[in-house]
């Protein structure tokens, strides 16, 4: 019996108003999909200049017999859709068919396919079946459609550049391997190898083969669930970060999808560890009754909605919060012995298979995104040391910090450290900023701030739109305990400021408070606006560079660093300290044979 049905003519009509076969990268989608879904292992995709000129899918799956094979490009066929209740599970994952009729009108298609015993191979151009014969007797089917676009000329123009068709295919695989480490994937261009996977089905490997082993080594395993709920995935270590939202992969029962909520909250839970305009890179896999789901049934996009939304983002930011926070962050300056075989290439990525939710609110669009992928990398790994779970990083430790003990400054900028471990390098300016910073958080959090009366008010004139602006949103400041008053025209006096307000810097802060208030106006939010006052005023405070201190201030500072919830960082994302590890140091210095020190 033939596998695939023939879809009820409404729902064909409705997948194919969304199904657009558009350029290489929805080639490769579709023909990977139907790999998938034909149960193949390992799959192994191999383009001729970005797929323009070719695009071959190699599976091992069950195959299809000659009805299949020839049904399988007529309009209406699909073997996954029974009824309309289904377009709404996330079980399926494509369409086949479907995609496959509007791939053959517009390229020539050579299919070779064997279920059994015997194999068929078919002939298709520019829609046409030109041949069906017996072929060979290898389960699993070879797909190869090259010429795309030949007969629409149109079309062809609106290819992108070779670059940008690769970037887009690459992104695609590299998140399909992560949503699927159990199948082994290969990704050829031109011969030059892009992505291996050994479908051992460790997400950790996949992650390896995609950013290579430095990435891999500063990935935290986190696990979790809650009623409606199961989280499994990787998160980068802080200091780890790509420019782009692009690798906090998401995965619901094993499809990647994208929501820019989740990435949001990923986001946010990294908050001043990192730059802001840096991104960590994440993969979730995320674990629910499909019910709780509601999908966005557009083939290209993979938006996904959830019923029970608060839960699943509280967990998500639980389980990264709890992760990144009881560990020693401190970036450990590494010494390579080698060149490194991985060399990273930034691409230009805009496309609609880039699963980055560029319409959002939340976020400004990204006209220009990147991806980071390996480009051209041997096969043969031997000689790369495997990355095992548990050897990923250190061990989390009841003290964030270690005990350091200081030896001197550096230009009055960078203290020396050192202990039994090795050498520390702190940042003097950026320490200083961090435990300001959380001293500042914490009086602006407490339940009653008392005001402190000003001995001379300050009068403060402002431009009459900002004028007005003010005074619409004078109680924000009396909210947080500001005797503040309109005076005369577009003037207003301060009279009493939160105890809060450092003594030195009153005039100063109170001129920043205010014209935040005023730029955020509508959109004001506490929790940002302390954020924001807190890293200003605690840069204010810090010590400049250039500042020579003693040692007795350098072990006050080490101590009063090392009480922070998180003394990595300093507000802004910058590092504190850096290491150096005595094997390390030894390493620079050729003081030991590589090999006889661990
Ligand atoms: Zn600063
Ligand atoms: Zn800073």
């Amino acid at each position: 019996m033939a596998i695939i049905k023939v879809m009820d003519e409404l729902l064909a009509n409705k997948i194919a108003a969304g199904e657009v076969v558009e350029r290489c990268a929805s080639v490769v989608k579709e023909l990977v999909e139907n790999s998938i879904d034909a149960g193949s292992t390992e799959i192994k995709v191999e383009l001729k200049d970005s797929g323009t000129r070719e695009i071959k899918v190699i599976d091992n799956g069950k195959g299809m017999d000659e009805a299949d094979a020839v049904l399988a490009f007529s309009r209406h066929a699909t073997s996954k859709i029974d009824d309309e209740d289904d377009l709404y599970r996330l079980q399926t994952l494509g369409f086949r068919g479907e995609a496959l009729a509007s791939i053959s009108a517009v390229s020539k298609i050579d299919l070779k396919t064997c279920a059994g015993d015997i194999g068929t191979h078919v002939v298709i151009n520019g829609g046409k079946i030109c041949k069906v014969s017996k072929g060979d007797a290898r389960k699993g089917t070879v797909i190869t459609v090259s010429e795309l676009f030949y007969n629409t000329p149109a079309r062809l123009k609106h290819m992108k550049s070779l670059y940008t068709e690769l970037a887009n295919i690459t992104d695609y695989i590299n998140k399909l391997s992560l949503s699927r480490p159990d199948i082994r994937f290969t990704l050829k261009n031109n011969d030059g190898v892009l992505l291996s996977t050994d479908g051992s089905g460790n997400v950790l490997k996949v992650i390896k083969s995609i950013y290579g082993s430095d990435v891999a080594r500063k990935m935290i395993k986190i696990e979790g669930e809650n009623a409606d709920y199961e989280i499994s995935g990787y998160i980068s270590l802080p200091e780890v970060h790509r420019s782009s939202r692009n690798n906090m992969v998401t995965i619901v029962n094993g499809r990647v999808v994208r929501n820019t909520e989740i990435n949001r909250v990923v986001n946010d839970a990294y908050h001043s560890y990192k730059p802001d305009n840096r991104y960590p890179i994440t993969v979730l896999a995320i674990t629910t009754d499909p019910s709780v789901i509601d999908v966005n049934i557009h083939p290209t996009k993979m938006d996904v909605k959830f019923s029970k939304m608060d839960t699943l983002l509280d967990l998500v930011k639980e389980l990264i919060v709890s992760s990144i926070s009881h560990r020693n962050l401190i970036p450990k300056v590494e010494v390579a012995i080698e060149k490194p075989k991985y060399e990273e290439i930034t691409l230009n990525l805009n496309n609609d298979l880039s699963f980055e939710n560029v319409n959002s609110e939340n976020f400004k669009p990204e006209i220009e995104d990147e991806i980071v992928v390996n480009d051209f990398y041997s096969e043969d790994e031997t000689d790369y040391d495997e990355v095992k779970e548990d050897e990923i990083y250190e061990e989390k430790s009841e003290e964030l910090m270690p005990q350091m003990y200081p030896v001197g400054l550096v230009h009055g900028t960078y203290i020396i450290c050192q202990n039994e471990k090795g050498m520390y390098i702190i940042d003097q300016h950026a320490a200083k900023e961090r435990c300001n910073y959380e001293k500042f958080k914490e009086e602006m959090g407490k339940p009653n701030i008392v005001s402190t009366p000003l001995l001379f008010p300050i009068t403060i004139e402002l431009s009459n739109n900002e004028f007005i602006i003010l005074k619409e949103n004078m109680h924000i400041l009396t909210d947080m305990k500001f005797l503040i008053e309109p005076f005369g025209i577009n003037s207003v006096i301060v009279k009493e400021h939160p105890a809060w307000l450092p003594k030195d810097f009153v005039e100063d802060s109170i001129r920043k408070i205010i014209e935040i208030v005023i730029a955020t106006e509508k959109n004001f939010d506490i929790e940002k606006f302390n954020e924001k006052v807190a890293t200003r005023m605690s840069c204010k405070k810090a010590i400049k560079a250039n500042t020579n201190i003693t040692l007795e201030e350098m072990e006050a500072l080490i101590n009063d660093l090392r009480k922070c919830k998180n003394p990595f960082n300093c507000p802004h994302g910058r590092p504190t300290t850096i290491f150096y590890s005595n094997y390390d140091m030894e390493k620079l210095f050729k003081r030991s044979g590589f090999d006889v020190i661990k």
